[in-house]
């Protein structure tokens, strides 16, 4: 048997293993089987990660640090990115199985997001205010004086993390921390601890300040609530389910924690009669079968007009029907595996629910038979109502549901008939309905004739449950900071 690779968390700047000594097994999901052991820590290591974030934050060194000098640590980490991407590419497709070549496409993009942030964190500056006129009410004088506005890091961060994307949602969360001089304790995926390890690897590298940046990892999720929940916490970043994401709002009220939470989605992705079918194809493909449907912004509704629904379905099945499904380290598979059992025993119940409702699975509809590990069938499901299961939750596999509609109207009545409003698009070659019905979808993201673009300068997050702020662009940076009033009489 090959050993496990062996990781410890990374708590002011030291290596250590959990205060209880216990360990768990992170699945590798192409073989069914683990390849890497990590701390099982608990909530005494959480308070000493969350200990050693706030004396690095109300240290001398940190607090009073220039933002140049916090821009040369990003640029440092970057470039320590750039050169050790490739590895991290290929340690986090052993973990979560995504597809190599995205990966790699993934850790370049990890550290322009990193020069990005390095050039923002100079440019954090506030307003000066006209000062208020005396007013002229005998007896109350109001000083004449000057108001000025700072923006401060919000303090201490946690970064709560899922395993569909775990390194580059990290780096989505520690670039703009870090910009705006935040300290952070990161708590990674129970399935996916790995990589945020190994950016702790490269923060350590880079001369990061002890106690700047923390990683504390376990298979319990308790460890993420005591986390969430620390009084010494300031603020939660948190990336993943909704449900998760309500009972982190929840405990952040004891302290009145600021969160972002970035959150499940139920996009729909509207064809309409006059769309370009490959082009709607290629785009439906991309919004639900890329990293094997398992992105929050998955286009798992596909709404497609009554004149083009026939030959649509047909020319998509076709397609997913010749996708390369096999290991992910191969530069040729389109489709890897579920990245985990849990998800992959709820996807393969949600296939179940689909015929039980009275939906017709045209292509796809189960496992792989053929490949070991946690593999299902690109799927696409005709005869789909909104109000059936598979059109109201998030699958978080390969499954696209589609609807037929009449007109625009209706498309758009049903694509906002969701309690999610993450994602969105748009197929059709009119450029007036292009820009129409993208303003009205409920969401935070709209794609026209494409799907699943993204880029750290632009924000990203959701409208209704899929979310409370925005990752990404100066909106992105708002999230870690406070702003604060500064007044002087000039008289
Ligand atoms: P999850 O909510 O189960 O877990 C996410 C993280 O929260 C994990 O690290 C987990 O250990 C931790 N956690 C669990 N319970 C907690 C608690 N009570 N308090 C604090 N932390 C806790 O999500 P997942 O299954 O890992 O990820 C999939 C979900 O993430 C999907 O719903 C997907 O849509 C969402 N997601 C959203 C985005 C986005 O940007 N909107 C991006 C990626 C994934």
């Amino acid at each position: 048997m090959t050993e496990l690779r062996a990781y410890q968390q990374y708590i002011d700047g030291q290596w250590a293993d959990a205060v209880s000594g216990s360990t768990f097994e992170s699945e590798n999901p192409t073989l069914g089987a683990p390849w890497a052991i990590a701390p099982d820590s608990g909530a005494e290591d959480i308070d000493l990660a969350v200990a050693a974030a706030r004396r690095a934050f109300d240290s001398a060194e940190w607090r009073c640090s220039l933002p140049q000098y916090r821009a040369r640590l990003l640029r440092r980490l970057a470039a320590l990115v750039e050169e050790h991407g490739p590895e991290i590419a290929e340690i986090e497709t052993q973990d979560n199985g995504k597809l190599i070549m995205e990966q790699r496409l993934q850790w370049v993009l990890a550290a322009e997001l990193l020069y990005y942030w390095a050039g923002m964190a100079d440019k954090i500056d506030g307003r000066s205010i006209a000062a208020p006129l005396p007013l002229p009410v005998k007896g109350l004088p109001i000083p004449e004086s000057f108001v000025y506005t700072r923006r401060e890091p919000v303090g201490v961060v946690a970064a709560v993390t899922p395993w569909n994307s775990p390194g580059g949602q990290l780096l989505y969360k520690f670039g703009p921390a870090i910009a705006a001089g935040c300290t952070i304790v990161a708590k990674p995926s129970e399935h996916t601890p790995a990589s945020t390890l190994e950016i702790a690897r490269l923060v350590d590298k880079a001369g990061f300040p002890a106690g700047v940046f923390n990683v504390v990892t376990s298979q319990d999720r308790e460890t993420g609530a005591a986390l969430a929940s620390h009084p010494d916490v300031d603020k939660v970043s948190f990336t993943g389910s909704t449900a998760t994401g309500k009972s982190i709002v929840r405990a952040a009220a004891d302290n009145m924690k600021r969160v972002t939470c970035e959150l499940g989605g139920k996009s729909a992705s509207l064809v309409f009669d006059d769309a370009d079918i490959p082009t709607a194809v290629k785009g439906v493909m991309a919004g639900i079968f890329a990293a094997t449907g398992q992105t929050c912004m998955a286009g798992s509704r596909v709404l497609a007009q009554e004149g083009i629904h026939d030959a649509f379905v047909a020319a998509l099945a076709e397609a997913a029907e010749r996708m390369i499904i096999g290991d992910p380290m191969d530069a040729e598979t389109q489709m890897g595996p579920i990245s985990n059992r849990p998800n992959y025993e709820k996807v393969i119940g949600y296939l179940a629910s689909a015929e039980d409702e009275g939906a017709t699975i045209v292509c796809g509809g189960g496992p792989h038979e053929q490949l070991g590990g946690y593999y299902v069938r690109p799927t696409v499901i005709t005869n789909v109502d909104n109000a059936m299961r598979i059109a109201r939750e998030e699958i978080f596999g390969p499954v696209a549901s589609i609807i037929r509609f009449r007109d625009e109207e209706e498309a758009i009545a049903i694509a906002n008939d969701t309690q999610y409003g993450l994602g969105g698009a748009v197929f059709t070659q009119s450029i007036p309905r292009a820009h129409r019905v993208a303003h009205r979808l409920r969401a935070g993201s709209v794609w026209i004739n494409t799907y699943r673009l993204v880029t750290h300068m632009a924000p990203f997050g959701g409208y209704k449950e899929s979310g409370w702020g925005r990752e990404g662009g100066p909106e992105g940076l708002d999230a870690f900071l406070e702003t604060k009033a500064v007044w002087t009489p000039v008289e």
